[in-house]
């Protein structure tokens, strides 16, 4: 059992709100950070549309414990409160360096000296922002994947930096809230799950963009050879071709560029996966 209590979340958008239910209805106290009390507001919303997932998706869920959970949730718009008595920041900004760098400094100038650091960061290089926390000892990377509950990796990464002692608690901590903590002793960008994904994703794009191919056949293959239950374009419809898209041209690379061309005329056709009930697939 870690010394880890008192958990302050930064950020109370998509992943940060699913973050501080995890960690209370893990029996942690919790301190939910935003901006404006607008977006706290929103938070009520948020769990009752959570509430729906956790009675889907786990199979023991706790109407009480939920309630319980909702109701030692407290929020603030103050930093130096939001830290106070915490044992351990979780970062979930928004994902801008400059931003991530400028809400570090003001997270290490008032959270008291036991506090351990945590950025939920997915693209970024924690490394790159671990000097503005004050304390690059106590800071490392806990990620966590979209819909926590049910998909519950909890990897944890360390920087050139990380004091092992805090890397072992925090995998201790990640245990606690019920995920399936995962070590990454060497600072890696995409983590261990989109190190595998990625690359997978664009070899099943670049198979269909280069006319090898359709979808449909490429998922097949996949799903049977490997007793899988999805293809890399079933994966697609579940991101959304928006994300897609973007990732794919950011990359600069020709192929995957030809891609997010293909993917921007599902877009245009509202027609951007899963969330729209088509993209490759109809749902
Ligand atoms: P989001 O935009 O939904 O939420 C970000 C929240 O941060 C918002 O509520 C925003 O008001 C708040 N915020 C903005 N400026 C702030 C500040 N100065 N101080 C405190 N809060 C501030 O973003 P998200 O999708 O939840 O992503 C947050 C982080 O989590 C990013 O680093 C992202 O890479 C990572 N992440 C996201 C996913 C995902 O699937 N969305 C998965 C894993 C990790």
């Amino acid at each position: 059992m870690t010394d880890i209590t008192n958990v302050t979340v930064f950020g109370t958008g998509v992943l940060g709100s699913q973050i501080i239910m995890q960690a209370a209805y893990h029996g942690k106290t919790v301190t939910g950070y935003d901006i404006s009390d607008d977006l706290l507001a929103e938070l009520p919303d948020r769990w009752e549309w959570m509430r729906g997932y956790y009675r889907r998706d786990l199979a023991d869920f706790d109407e009480a414990k939920f309630d319980a959970a909702i109701g030692s949730i407290r929020t603030t718009t103050d930093i130096a409160e939001a830290v106070a008595d915490a044992d351990l920041v979780i970062e979930a900004i928004p994902e801008n360096l400059d931003l991530k760098k400028q809400v570090w400094a003001q997270i290490g100038a008032h959270a008291p000296e036991k506090t351990i650091f945590t950025t939920n960061t997915s693209t970024l290089r924690p490394s790159d922002f671990a000097a503005d926390t004050g304390r690059p000892e106590k800071f490392l990377a806990l990620h966590f994947a979209n819909l926590v509950w049910r998909y519950n990796t909890g990897e944890v990464m360390v920087t050139p930096q990380t004091d092992k002692k805090y890397f072992d608690a925090v995998l201790e901590f990640a245990g606690e809230i019920g995920l399936v903590a995962v070590p990454i002793h060497k600072e890696t960008p995409g983590y261990l799950l989109n190190s595998l994904l990625v690359p997978w994703l664009n070899a099943g794009a670049a198979l269909y963009v280069n006319g090898v191919a359709n979808p449909a056949d490429i998922d097949n293959v996949w799903r049977t050879a490997t007793n899988s239950p999805h293809g890399p374009f079933q994966v697609f419809d579940t991101v959304g071709f928006n994300v897609a898209a973007n990732i794919s041209r950011a990359s600069g690379d020709p192929t995957r560029i030809k891609f997010a061309d293909m993917l921007q005329k599902g877009i245009d056709a509202g027609k951007a996966g899963l969330g729209d009930g088509q993209g490759f697939y109809r749902y």
